[in-house]
């Protein structure tokens, strides 16, 4: 018994998959796909896909939004867990990457609930709220650029209706983020970045050892107290 968050073994991991991850076809083929890519590790693994559904299965979200899509697969875990008038804006600058999503999400039938929308993602977020859309969305997920995610984060927040969730995946970096010594820029920009979030007042905060780490930051409602 451990009342540390316990380190998985490769034996335990294939436990956790076996016994608590419901990973649908169409999920497991873009997974399989995307694995064989050079670039495979940027994609989430398959608990993390099926924690973050979960999350905004209990919110209720109907409107959520997305920093980072690579080949799609949390962009679809996500198209899975709304409902059928549920929307996704999906942000991306890779026409190569996330047209293997494209590909998966109409395949599954959810193509409809996912607007992908391409481009550097500071400026696809400034024009939502240019758009008027601030307090609008449920649930943000940031998992693009280490450097970008301070201003992902505060643009992110303005979009997010108060009581909605942000979750900002690789805060543990492969531990990066805590060993000795300066990192190099991706690491230092994390580090910051957890400072901050850490001191957040503006949000409700949990850093999650799931993956890479998974900090979860829920906007507080107005005159809700402080820590
Ligand atoms: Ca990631």
């Amino acid at each position: 018994m451990s009342n540390q968050t316990l380190q998985l073994t490769d034996e335990l991991y294939v436990y956790l998959k076996a016994k608590g991850v419901r990973e649908s076809s169409a999920l497991a083929a873009l997974r399989e796909e995307t694995a064989a890519l050079p670039m495979s590790m940027m994609q989430i693994a398959p608990e993390q896909g099926q924690f973050m559904a979960m999350l905004i299965k209990l919110i209720g979200a109907r409107r959520c939004l997305e920093v980072g899509t690579f080949t799609g697969y949390s962009a679809l875990a996500c198209a899975e867990a709304l409902p059928a008038d549920g929307r996704l804006v999906a942000l991306d600058i890779s026409e190569e990457w996330t047209a293997i999503g494209r590909r998966h999400w109409a395949a599954a039938g959810l193509a409809d609930r996912i607007d992908l929308r391409l481009g550097p993602a500071a400026e696809s977020l400034q024009a939502l709220l240019d758009d008027g859309e601030a307090d609008s969305f449920d649930f943000l997920f940031i998992d693009a650029d280490k450097t970008g995610y301070a201003q992902y984060y505060e643009l992110g927040l303005e979009l997010l209706r108060p009581g909605g969730l942000v979750a900002v995946d690789n805060v543990l970096w492969d531990g990066a983020v805590a060993a000795p010594g300066p990192g190099d820029d991706d690491t230092e920009a994390l580090r910051r970045f957890n400072d901050a979030l850490a001191a957040d007042q503006r949000v409700d905060l949990v850093m999650v050892p799931i993956g890479d780490g998974l900090s979860l930051a829920r906007k507080r409602v107005a005159g809700e107290s402080s820590d």
